[in-house]
């Protein structure tokens, strides 16, 4: 990923965008606006396929080269115009160097009459990072999922089936490494049975190669000046190749009403997710409000842990990251979350090391290294080193993020509910508490945390707990200064509401949730080695630990460090589809996987569920809908709850 960078433009004389590296136009410089029209929505019957979309349905468009945008704009505007009210739009795009922030605001202030589309989508258009990044536009009702990548990297990535291709990206005579056969073939397998193609271009080896890959492409006349251009409906059928126990389960029932345990983060995201997608939603929650517990913390920092391996945690934390920080944008800056940065202290040798690694592979919008004299200057205290800082980051109220998520008039949040038990009753799930049975629906989605093993005790799922301990400091004068959240081995963030929330301890052993005072005193260590002046300036050095001020919670974590999300098998008739995995790891027997149906699991964020769980939320959904997935189909099969049966199995462990 290193060469990965926003596009190079230049600007000509009618204020049109170029690209400097591929020498080529975004767009026709007749009329942009009307080419997309053309080529691209006519010759994939848009307006008509919105129009024909039945109750609660969804198109699904998939694009190569999202550019500018204009696309994806014009086909939302023919969505807006011609779709049923409670129909969707996902819009699956790759791009391979996104158009800076500003850039695309100057670009889009082409097309006046797509304001309405353009102004939305701007004001989302931030931490575009390098892998899947989801934007939700219009209340959730379009869904714009962006590829940042090379598109041979990422198309095979994608679990989607596309109803309509819109095959862009420069002219095959300035761009040859994109139109390849390879190219073809990956849309091809990601096309639905019904899938139509358009192209601006009509080059012959174009041509010949989407026939060959099942395109039934023929010439027809182009836009403007061009003679011609391609278009074709798609004229085979492909089976994605997916091992059973990953496949996608059929839904439940036709009845969209789901039970959703726990509203943690977890839980409000998964309930917010499905409400967009016209779900009704009863989330129980046995606390008196949303966030009482891990969720509950006056300031969570999005601290991105990530690996320069390009590993299953490292991009789903970098997807996950971009989406969190796009929904924040509806909240409230400086009380509800501040996007301050975040600076990660290289605090010794082998983490320095490590940091390196990580600024050669991510884009400097996104992190960057900073001397000590640099570090100083972002936080506006003294430091004893450099580190990497994180920019778009920063602290977030995590109650606030939970409110908004259930604020929909489909979620009934119901209180002082504890989940005790789960049967199956005549294709429903009943939830029952102490005196009986508190919910039902077809569909239950578990999150809360460790809990879990209470619910499903028979599905050994390896959920465990960790105490972590946060302080509150008062706020002084000269603290106030500090201008980002830092971390070392602890974090402190800068005040809200006149205090700073230091954190965090871990403790493996512990089930008592009362703060203790030798968490305090181990919280005021992490500060010191944070910044001693910081540490002064809050007059940290004189206080007594067991005046301080607290919360304790559990996090909830496995054993590879990854959420667990999705749908999940019955134990015991997984071990026995599937024996034979025992003696032969690599078989993939076709005995279809023999699901909990209507069973799902959101869980395992650890400390960073303000990272993870609200696009878990969005993958529920997906795995519900039968939408394209917001993450790589390898992240989503790493973090998936199956993977521990199977692990069992493969291993005998
Ligand atoms: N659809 C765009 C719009 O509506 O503005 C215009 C697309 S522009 C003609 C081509 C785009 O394809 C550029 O943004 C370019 O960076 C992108 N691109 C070219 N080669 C690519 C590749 N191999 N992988 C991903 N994106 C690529």
């Amino acid at each position: 990923m290193p060469d990965l960078h926003n596009a190079q433009l230049d600007w000509d004389e009618h204020g049109q965008p170029l690209s400097r590296s591929y020498g080529d136009v975004y767009f026709s410089r007749a009329n942009g606006l009307e080419e997309t029209r053309h080529v691209f929505l006519a010759h994939n019957r848009i307006s008509e396929r919105c129009q024909a979309l039945p109750a609660g349905g969804s198109l699904v468009i998939g694009e190569t080269g999202f550019g500018t945008g204009l696309n994806f704009l014009c086909a939302w505007q023919a969505f807006a115009e011609h779709a049923p009210a409670d129909a969707r739009l996902h819009f699956v795009s790759v791009e391979k160097f996104p158009l800076s922030a500003a850039d695309l605001q100057r670009a889009l202030a082409l097309w006046p009459e797509l304001a309405p589309f353009a102004t939305p989508l701007l004001a989302q258009y931030r931490a575009i990072h390098p892998g899947f990044q989801r934007l939700l536009l219009d209340g959730g009702r379009v869904v714009l999922t962006l590829m940042i990548g090379d598109v041979l990297d990422c198309l095979p990535q994608l679990d989607a089936q596309v109803d309509a291709w819109f095959l862009d990206g420069f002219a095959p005579a300035k761009n040859p490494e994109m139109w390849t056969p390879e190219l073809f073939a990956e849309l091809a397998r990601l096309s639905a049975p019904d899938a139509t193609l358009a192209t601006f271009t009509s080059a012959g080896f174009v041509r010949r190669g989407l026939i060959e890959a099942g395109f039934a492409m023929v010439r027809v006349k182009g836009f403007g000046h061009k003679r011609e251009m391609l278009a074709g409906p798609f004229q085979h059928t492909h089976r994605q190749a997916v091992a059973p126990w990953f496949a996608r389960p059929e839904p439940p029932s036709a009845e969209r009403h789901a039970v959703v345990i726990g509203a943690g983060l977890a839980g409000c995201a998964t309930a917010a997710s499905l409400a967009a997608r016209g779900w009704r939603v009863t989330l129980l929650e046995r606390q008196d409000d949303v966030a009482r517990e891990a969720s509950g913390n006056p300031q969570g920092v999005l601290y991105l842990k990530l690996s320069a391996h390009g590993t299953s945690l490292s991009r789903l934390i970098v997807a996950g990251f971009g989406h969190t920080r796009r929904l924040l944008e509806r909240l409230q800056r400086g009380q509800d979350w501040d996007a301050c940065g975040v600076l990660q202290l290289a605090f010794d040798a082998k983490e320095g090391e490590r940091q390196g690694k990580l600024a050669a592979a991510f884009p400097a919008d996104l992190l960057q290294p900073l001397s000590q004299a640099e570090a100083e200057q972002r936080a506006a205290v003294a430091l004893p080193a450099g580190g990497l800082f994180y920019p778009d980051a920063g602290w977030v109220h995590p109650p606030a993020l939970c409110r908004h998520l259930v604020q929909h008039p489909l979620i009934s949040l119901q209180t002082y509910r504890e989940a005790l038990g789960l049967q199956r009753q005549a294709d429903r799930w009943q939830v029952s508490g102490a005196s009986g049975v508190l919910a039902e629906a077809p569909v239950v989605v578990l999150a809360c945390a460790a809990e879990i093993g209470r619910l499903l005790p028979a599905a050994n799922l390896p959920l465990k707990r960790i105490r972590g301990q946060i302080s509150r400091l008062p706020a002084s004068e000269a603290s106030r200064a500090l201008r980002t959240v830092v971390c070392a081995e602890g974090y402190v963030a800068p005040p809200r509401e006149g205090e700073h929330t230091l954190g965090a301890s871990f403790d493996f052993h512990s089930d008592d949730l009362t703060p203790s005072v030798a968490e305090h005193a181990s919280n005021l260590a992490l500060l010191e080695a944070i910044s001693t002046d910081l540490s002064q300036r809050l007059g940290a050095p004189a206080l007594d630990p067991a005046t301080l001020q607290g919360r304790a919670a559990f996090r909830c974590t496995s054993p590879d460090y990854l959420p667990l999300v999705g749908p999940l098998a019955e134990q015991s008739a997984f071990a026995e589809a599937y024996a034979v995995l025992a003696r032969d790891a690599r078989q993939v027997p076709d005995a279809p996987c023999p699901w909990l149906p209507g069973l799902y699991i959101n869980s395992g964020h650890g400390s960073r569920g303000l990272i993870t769980a609200p696009l878990s939320g969005e993958l529920i959904a997906a795995w519900l809908n039968g939408e394209p997935l917001p993450v790589p189909r390898e992240v989503a099969e790493a973090s998936h709850p199956n993977r521990f049966m199977l692990r069992k199995l493969i291993r005998g462990t």
